[in-house]
């Protein structure tokens, strides 16, 4: 590789217990199947030397930069409530940290690069290439959404097979990230009861991404704040879009408050806040309409993680995470209800009351009649512009929403803001779906005839009809694997 490309070991070195140096397994047939251009530039990185053998080789992890420790992170985590001790990275390797265009530090990571000695059980470590494929068009939808995610910088298929219920094509996904601190990293440091180690983790994550809290008169606490507002922030633009994460487990909560681990995800066309996609998640803990609720229990774990450093008593320190935590709700709704009012096209200063239960009955409404929350939403601009029908044609109860509609009427929306912040194009399952299996056939067009869709959400384009409306009833009830 040229020396352009630099990669650090800061998380290596300033936290060797929780960083196993480790290589990435062979490549038989390496093939590169997509690159992200403008996030290559971001990273000053040249997309062409990228696509080149060298390339290929940094985004394996078969060739790396000199100078370069590629570790596996130790971290645990809550998966589906129960504590796992030991998680860390199974199938996924820590290449190390580059410098981007803007100065920021931000990390370079692969993910099905092969087992490290975190691989549990008969886990391969590696990754089919349809599930890369998925995280690389949804984290970049959600980043052109504005919504804080992990990136993906590209995914090349290895040329070796892996064994699912069938072979499946395999592939390794470059992601790009702030950083990949979790919960579930303090929650492993906390349970090596190494003290040091934990304020050494914590010290690096208040550097990397809440330097204000470095001159709080606690650092700790306010570490914990700043994390508590990102996730509140970040919860309710997913509620506000319909994402549906689906695996909210403590070691997929980023300490930087970006979006992160796409494995079962799927976005909501019927609004129902039961609603759940994921194989595994039979208790519909991870439901649509639970994600607050787990965001905040997943932050009460990482309060336990913390309690050492925030106070010297425990019973001090408990109070203070207590009282800590209870930002979550506040932070939370105000985010939320300063998102909805922004989709409703609504000024700023309404009056709390009004603006509370014009939102309560839309959900009520929208729920009644299992509406599709992307198209009501881009559609409601027609009805500030004068043209309901298309709006109350999606909703059962016509009374209901006609009356809705007055009210909402009544307080001046501005149909030009709302088509600002209201996508057209969000990753509709059945056509990720259709666009993962063409390119397990080797026929990529779909895949990129999506991306340029959600790469560009708001900008409504003549042909790209279908990839604004939700689901054919034939596509039938949707199931998410990770
Ligand atoms: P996730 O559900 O993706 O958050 O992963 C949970 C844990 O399982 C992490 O420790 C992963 O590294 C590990 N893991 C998931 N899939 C594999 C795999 N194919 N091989 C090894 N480890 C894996
Ligand atoms: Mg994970
Ligand atoms: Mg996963």
């Amino acid at each position: 590789p040229p020396p352009t490309v630099t990669l650090s070991d800061r998380f290596a070195r300033e936290l060797p217990e929780m960083a196993v140096p480790w290589q990435a397994e062979a490549a038989p047939d390496p093939r590169l199947l997509v690159l992200n251009e403008p996030l290559a530039a971001e990273l000053g990185l040249d997309p062409s030397w990228l696509r080149g053998p060298d390339g290929v080789g940094l985004l394996t992890g078969t060739a790396v930069p000199e100078g370069a420790t590629p570790v596996a992170q130790a971290y645990a985590g809550h998966q589906f409530g129960g504590f796992v001790p030991r998680l860390g990275d199974g199938r996924a390797l820590l290449l190390g940290e580059l410098t981007d265009a803007g100065g920021r530090l931000r990390d370079l990571a692969l993910k099905g690069s092969g087992r490290t000695p975190f691989a549990r059980g008969g886990a391969d470590g590696l990754a089919a290439l349809g599930p890369m494929l998925r995280e690389h068009v949804v984290s970049e939808a959600m980043h052109a959404l504005g919504i804080p995610t992990t990136r993906s910088l590209a995914v090349v298929a290895t040329g070796r097979p892996v064994r699912r219920e069938t072979l499946l094509p395999g592939a390794v996904l470059a992601r790009v990230a702030a950083s990949h601190l979790r919960v579930g990293s303090f929650q492993y440091a906390r349970a090596t009861g190494d003290a040091d180690l934990l304020r050494r983790l914590a010290d690096h994550a208040i550097a990397r991404h809440h330097p204000a809290a470095a001159d709080a008169p606690q650092p700790y606490v306010a570490l914990f704040d700043a994390v508590v507002a990102a996730q509140a922030s970040l919860v309710a633009r997913w509620m506000l879009v319909g994402f549906v994460h689906g695996v909210m487990n403590t070691d997929n909560v980023t300490v930087s408050g970006e979006t992160i681990d796409y494995g079962p995800c799927a976005f909501l066309d019927a609004f129902d806040p039961a609603t759940v996609y994921s194989s595994i998640d039979v208790g519909g803990r991870y439901a649509y309409g639970n994600q607050p609720i787990v965001a905040e229990w997943d932050l009460a774990r990482f309060a336990e993680a913390l309690l050492p450093l925030l106070a010297d008593e425990q019973d001090a320190a408990v109070e203070v995470a207590v009282a800590s935590l209870g930002g979550f709700r506040p932070a939370y709704n105000a985010a939320w209800s300063d998102g909805m009012r922004a989709k409703l096209g609504l000024p700023e200063g309404l009056e709390e009351e009004v603006a509370r239960a014009l939102y309560d009955d839309l959900l009520a409404l929208l729920a009644a009649g299992r509406v599709d929350l992307t198209s009501f939403s881009r559609g409601l601009s027609g009805a500030a512009r004068g043209a309901a029908e298309p709006t109350r044609e999606l909703f059962l109860d016509l009374a209901g929403i006609d009356g809705w509609l007055a009210r909402w009427r009544a307080l001046g929306p501005d149909a030009d803001a709302m088509d600002r912040v209201n996508p057209v194009y969000v990753p509709r399952n059945h056509l990720v779906e259709e666009a993962l299996a063409a390119a397990s056939d080797g026929d990529l067009d779909p895949l990129h005839r999506l991306l340029d869709a959600v790469t560009r959400p708001f900008e409504e384009r003549p042909g790209l009809e279908r990839y604004a409306g939700p689901a054919p009833e034939s596509f039938g009830a949707y199931t998410t694997f990770c």
